[in-house]
Formats: C-alpha cells, structure tokens, sequence
C-alpha cells in the first residue's frame, strides 16, 4: 500500500518571513555554506535581497516566470548554481514567488543530486536520491505548489511534472502580505486554478483524506468567489488543495487536457486549465454552472476559437500529449480508459476549446 507523504513544515501568517533566517542558519554548519535563493523577477528593484539575504555567500537569482516553465529553464539553471558551487553543494533552495517559481525550485533541488536532465525525471518515482533542502515561500496562491509532490514543466513531448516524495518542500513560509501585490486578474486565475484542482480531485477515484481536504479547500475557495476575498483563506485554500494532490492516486481530465493546450500554444497554466474545463461541460455538468457564475462575477470572457488555426499535426501533438496522462485519465473513465476517452473524442474536445 502506499506511504502517503505531506508537507512537514509550516509557518503562517503575516510577516512570516522574518522566520527565514533563523530557519536557514540551523542549515549553516560550516562558514562558507551557501543559500540559493531563486526569486521571481517580479521582486527584482523591489529590495527583497536586504530582507532575505543574511550571508555574503549566499546566492541570489531572478528568476523568469514570464512564459511557461521549460525543462531547458530547468537544466541550464541547475548547470549554472552547479558551476557557482564548484563541487560544494548548497545547504539549501529557498523558492520565492508564485506556482512557476515553486515548480522550478522544487526540481532543481533533485537535479544537484540526482544526474542527468530534468526529463529524466519526468513521471512518477523516478527520482533516486532526496534533494537539497528546500524551503517555498508563495507570493501568490492558488496553483497548490508549495505543497504538492509536483514540479511541472514542458519537455519536448510532454507538460508534466517530476512527482516524487523527494520533491516536497521541506518547509514553506506562508506569509499574507504577499497576496496583496497581487493583480486582480492574476489572483481570479491562480485561485481558479485550485477551485479546478479541488473539483478534479473530488470527481477522481481518491482516498477519504484526500477529498477532505478537496473539500475544505473547495468550500475556502467557493467562499472567497463567491462572497469576499480574503488573503489568508487564499493561502490556505491553495495549501490544502496542494496536501490533497500531493496523497492523490489520480486527477481527473481537465488538467490532461489543459496540458496539450499549453504544450503546443504555450498558454498560461491558469488561462488553459479555465479553457479545457469550460469545453467540458459534459463531464463537469453541474459544476460548469457555477464556474460560469464566478467568471461573470468577475467581468472574465475567456478567449473563443482557440485552436482554430491550428494546424492537423498541432492537433496529433496536443492528442498525444494529453493521451499521455495516463495515471489521471486511467482514474477517471477505468482500466478500458484508451477505449473510451479515444483520440477522436479528444481531438473533438479540442476543437472546441
Ligand atoms: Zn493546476
């Protein structure tokens, strides 16, 4: 049976980062031990560095989350904290910033010890050795990051994610006052993206602990769409959401489909998973209803006719690579899901997006 493994460490609440260098000097056993720190570009000019960095020795990269995240983005910045390091592995990763930075951090920690590229390490438990220790600290929330087993990324043929227990952060930092530089617009999709996942989570064939915390995450997140926002209720929505997908045996279908959609067009994770679902409405009858409701509410038209120029072989691919989630797809239609959810219906579903 399987050992279920959650986040070990947390610390919440507003100014929660000022605990960050207390946590890191318990890692320091020696002078020149060295931090990274990859902090989304966002932060760059904001003078995050005088509040973060506490040694001369300590790294700090900006890191670019303006597209996608891209396993190449994965290697040549491994190569690159390997090269600074000559050899000294750094005593720890502190990730700052939203899903992409948390993903990014979460894989370079397994590459500086594990050998090989990021796609090695693509698909569930291949991951050999644990990583360096790391420590999220999500500036916004939503994606479920800072606690899932997944560091997303898009390699040649596929968007998926290292999921292994070794990807878990070792500690998270969830400081409110970050959700207030926020954008509107930014913030409705990140949390869209939990409200997905939680619904996802919940039709999936998942154990009790799993769904429990899909619901209570679902039932935050309903109630900041639906009556008001509240940062702290954000934060632990996407907390939630992230434990319930870090012990879950499968998702559903829209996150697969929403995959191919962004392998091939390279759009947003939030604006693609909101468009896949919304070209589901046979499989989430009930549930697009109220989907449809929080877009309204929040002035949202999603952009139509998507995929129309594109071209036969960009459809093969985007079949192919949501084909590819087999673990998902498998969850929700059984052992006879290639026989149901055929590339015809996939392609028509496509289509429609
Ligand atoms: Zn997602």
């Amino acid at each position: 049976m399987r050992n279920y493994k959650n986040i070990p460490y947390y610390i919440l609440g507003s100014g929660a980062i000022s605990e960050l260098s207390g946590l890191l000097e318990k890692r320091r056993i020696k002078n020149n031990s060295k931090v990274i720190f990859m902090i989304d570009s966002f932060f760059k000019g904001k003078r995050i560095e005088k509040k973060l960095l506490s040694k001369n020795d300590d790294i700090l990269l900006f890191v670019s989350t303006e597209k996608e995240l891209y396993a190449e983005y994965v290697d040549e910045l491994s190569d690159r904290i390997k090269n600074i390091c000559r050899g000294e592995l750094p005593v720890a990763i502190v990730g700052m910033g939203g899903g992409t930075t948390m993903d990014l951090a979460k894989c370079v920690s397994i590459l500086l010890t594990n050998s090989g590229k990021a796609e090695d390490y693509q698909g569930w438990d291949l991951v050999k050795n644990p990583g360096i220790f790391k420590i999220g600290i999500p500036t916004i929330s939503g994606t479920g990051a800072e606690t899932s087993r997944t560091g997303i990324f898009t390699g040649m043929q596929v968007k998926s994610g290292i999921n292994s227990d070794y990807s878990i952060f070792d500690q998270i930092i969830l400081d409110t006052q970050f959700l207030k530089t926020v954008p509107l617009n930014k913030f409705i999709f990140t949390a869209m993206d939990c409200y997905l996942h939680d619904i996802e989570l919940l039709k999936g064939n998942n154990n009790g602990i799993t769904k429990a915390l899909a619901e209570e995450s679902l039932s935050l997140i309903r109630e900041i769409f639906l009556k008001k926002m509240d940062y702290e209720k954000l934060m632990i929505a996407s907390y939630l959401g992230g434990n319930a997908m870090a012990t879950a045996d499968g998702g559903h279908i829209c996150h697969p489909v929403s995959y191919g959609v962004s392998l091939v067009l390279g759009i947003r994770h939030g604006l693609s998973v909101c468009l896949a679902f919304n070209a589901l409405a046979n499989y989430y009858p009930k549930e697009i209803r109220e989907f449809k409701k929080i877009l309204k509410k929040f002035n949202i038209t999603l952009p139509k006719n998507v995929t129309a120029n594109c071209t036969e072989e960009q459809f093969d691919r985007m079949v192919e690579a949501v084909l590819k989630n087999e673990k998902p797809l498998r969850n929700s239609f059984g052992e006879n899901w290639q026989k149901i959810f055929t590339k015809n219906k996939v392609k028509e579903i496509l289509k429609r997006i």
